[in-house]
C-alpha cells in the first residue's frame, strides 16, 4: 500500500471528476479533474528539473488555487513541501534557505531578486515564480507537461512537509511532518466533525500554516467536497459567501471581525453546519456574542504545528466556552506536574500528547527533539491545561514564552534580541497583552541606557520593521527605568502583564 497522503486523498475524490474542488471568491471554478491534471503537470516539470524525492521545495507566495496544486504536486512526487509566511523579511528568509537547503524556491515575482541574492550565498539551484493570480514561470514551465503522473511510493514515516516554528532561543525550528501524521490527523477530524461530501468549506485562512493548509484543505480533500476559496480574510466577502457554505474555519480574530459587522446575522448562516475556531484562545465573550447574534455555537479545537490537531469540542454534544474539548480518536493526552506525575480534575499542569498525529522531530536538531519528548514517547506541548468536571480540557496558559497575535505565534526572544541592538536601549521584554481583535497584542517594554535620551517609538519600530515580519513588530513601546525581576534575576513577565493588562481595553 502506498502511504503517500496524495494517494489517500485520491481514494476519496468524488465519483464524478467534474465535481468542483475550488470555487474562488471571483467565481472561477476548478474541478477535481482539473486538480489531477494540474498536479500531474507540476509534478512532471519539477521532476524534469531534477527535483527528487526528499528534496525541499520552499514556497513563499500569495494564496491562489495554483499554490494548492503546487502543494499537492510536491506530496505526489515525494518532495518535501516547505511553506513560508508571506510576511517574512530577507533576514528571516536567509535563515530558512540556509537551514532547509531547498532544491527549489517558488516565490512571488517581486521576490525573485531577493531569493537570487539569498540563494547565491547558500547554493540554491532553482527559483520559479508564482503570482497572486496564479501566473508565473512555474506555470509556464508546466504548460506542455503530461497530465498523467505516477504517484511516488511513500512510507508512513516519510517527511511530507517541513513547517518552521520559532523557539525560545529565537531560532526557528523545522517541524518534520510525515505522510502518516497527515493521514492519521485527517481521518480523526473527518470522523469527529462528521465531514460529508456535501460540505462546502468557506476557506479564508492563510495556507502557509497548519490551520489553513492541513486542517482546512485536508478535510475538503478527504471528503471529496468543495471549498469557497477567499485569498484574504475580508469580513464583507465572508458575509457575501456565507449563505453558500456549510463549514467555516477561523482564528478568533475572524470571529470578532464578523461580529463587528452590523449586517452579520442568523439569516446569512442558514446553511451553516459548523463554525470552527482554533490557533489561539477564543474568548468566552466572543463565544457568547456569536451565539446570540447568529444562533451558532462555535466549536473550538486545539492543536499545534508539531502535533496537528489534538482535541476538539464535539459536533453532537455540548460545546463548552473556554474549553478545547476532548482528545481526538487516536490521540492520547495527559496533564502532568513538574515531576511528570499525572494530574486530574482542575489541577493545572503541562499537556503532553502521543499518537500517530505527532511529528517526527525537528529538522537537523536531534537534541532539541529529544528534549521535547518524554521517555515514554509523549510530546511536551508547552501548553498549560486542566480538566473540567465533564473531562473537557481547557488551555489555561503557556509555559513557553510565546505571544499569539491574530492567530500568529510570536516568540519574544527573537524581538528582544533586535530591540537590545537599537541605540539607546539597554534591555527589553516582549509581552502579549489582552486585545479584543488580536487576542494578544505584541507589546515591548524597554529600559533606556539614559532616561534623558530615549529613542522614540517611531525610531524603534521602523528599525524593527527592516528585519521582522510585521505581525511580530510591537504595537506599543512602554518605557521603564528597570524590569521587574525575581531573586534569581529572571524577568517577571507575569508582573508586567498584570500591570499593563488594561492597556488595550
Ligand atoms: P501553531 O503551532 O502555530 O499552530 O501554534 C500552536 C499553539 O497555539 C499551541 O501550542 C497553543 O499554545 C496555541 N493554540 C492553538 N489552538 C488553541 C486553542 N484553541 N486555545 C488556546 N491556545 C491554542
Amino acid at each position: 500500500m502506498n502511504h503517500n497522503i496524495y494517494s489517500v486523498f485520491e481514494q476519496h475524490f468524488p465519483a464524478s471528476a467534474e465535481d468542483i474542488f475550488i470555487e474562488t471568491a471571483e467565481g472561477e471554478l476548478y474541478s477535481y479533474a482539473r486538480l489531477q491534471q494540474e498536479v500531474a503537470r507540476i509534478a512532471h516539470s519539477l521532476s524534469a528539473m531534477g527535483i527528487q524525492k526528499g528534496d525541499r521545495v520552499a514556497v513563499q507566495v500569495e494564496k491562489s488555487p495554483q499554490v494548492i496544486f503546487l502543494y499537492l504536486a510536491c506530496l505526489r512526487a515525494g518532495f518535501i513541501y516547505l511553506p513560508l509566511n508571506t510576511a517574512y523579511t530577507e533576514a528571516e528568509l536567509d535563515f530558512f534557505v540556509e537551514n532547509a537547503e531547498p532544491a527549489l524556491v517558488v516565490c512571488d515575482p517581486i521576490s525573485e531578486v531577493l531569493f537570487e541574492r539569498v540563494g547565491s550565498k547558500h547554493g540554491l539551484q532553482h527559483i520559479l515564480s508564482l503570482d497572486a493570480n496564479g501566473r508565473g514561470s512555474l506555470i509556464s514551465a508546466c504548460e506542455n507537461a503530461s497530465t498523467e503522473f505516477t504517484t511516488s511510493a511513500c512510507e508512513r514515516n516519510d517527511i511530507a512537509v517541513i513547517l518552521y516554528t520559532s523557539g525560545t532561543t529565537g531560532r526557528p525550528k523545522g517541524a518534520m511532518i510525515t505522510h502518516g501524521n497527515l493521514a492519521a490527523n485527517g481521518r480523526a477530524l473527518q470522523q469527529t466533525w462528521h465531514w460529508q461530501q456535501q460540505d462546502v468549506l468557506l476557506h479564508a485562512l492563510p495556507i502557509f500554516h497548519i490551520h489553513g493548509l492541513f486542517v482546512a484543505c485536508h478535510n475538503v480533500l478527504l471528503g471529496g467536497s468543495k471549498m469557497l476559496f477567499v485569498a484574504k480574510f475580508d469580513a464583507k466577502t465572508i458575509l457575501r459567501l456565507l449563505p453558500q457554505a456549510t463549514v467555516f474555519m477561523g482564528v478568533p480574530t475572524f470571529y470578532t471581525r464578523l461580529l463587528d459587522q452590523a449586517d452579520f446575522n442568523q439569516s446569512l448562516c442558514q446553511n451553516m453546519r459548523l463554525f470552527i475556531s482554533g490557533s489561539a484562545p477564543l474568548l468566552e465573550q466572543t463565544f457568547n456574542e456569536f451565539k446570540q447574534r447568529c444562533g451558532h455555537t462555535i466549536l473550538e479545537r486545539y492543536g499545534m504545528t508539531e502535533t496537528g490537531m489534538n482535541t476538539s469540542n464535539p459536533v453532537d454534544g455540548p460545546r463548552l466556552a473556554g474549553t478545547v474539548g476532548k482528545p481526538l480518536p487516536g490521540v492520547e493526552a495527559r496533564i502532568v506536574d513538574e515531576h511528570n506525575h499525572l494530574l486530574k480534575n482542575a489541577d493545572v499542569g503541562t499537556l503532553q500528547v502521543r499518537g500517530e498525529n505527532v511529528f517526527k522531530g525537528y529538522w537537523r536538531l536531534p537534541e532539541k527533539t529529544a528534549e521535547d519528548f518524554t521517555s515514554d514517547g509523549f510530546f511536551i506541548t508547552g501548553d498549560l491545561a486542566c480538566y473540567n468536571e465533564q473531562g473537557y480540557i481547557s488551555i489555561v496558559g503557556r509555559n513557553k514564552d510565546m505571544v499569539i497575535s491574530g492567530g500568529f505565534n510570536v516568540y519574544p526572544k527573537e524581538i528582544e534580541l533586535l530591540l537590545d541592538e537599537v541605540a539607546g536601549i539597554k534591555e527589553s521584554a516582549i509581552i502579549g497583552l489582552p486585545h479584543r481583535d488580536f487576542g494578544e497584542a505584541v507589546t515591548a517594554v524597554i529600559i533606556p541606557e539614559d532616561m534623558t535620551q530615549i529613542p522614540t517609538e517611531e525610531q524603534i519600530i521602523s528599525q524593527l520593521k527592516k528585519t521582522l515580519a510585521s505581525y511580530k513588530v510591537p504595537k506599543k513601546i512602554i518605557v521603564l527605568e528597570q524590569l521587574p525581576r525575581n531573586s534569581m534575576g529572571k524577568v517577571q513577565k507575569k508582573t508586567l502583564r498584570e500591570n499593563y493588562r488594561h492597556l488595550w481595553d
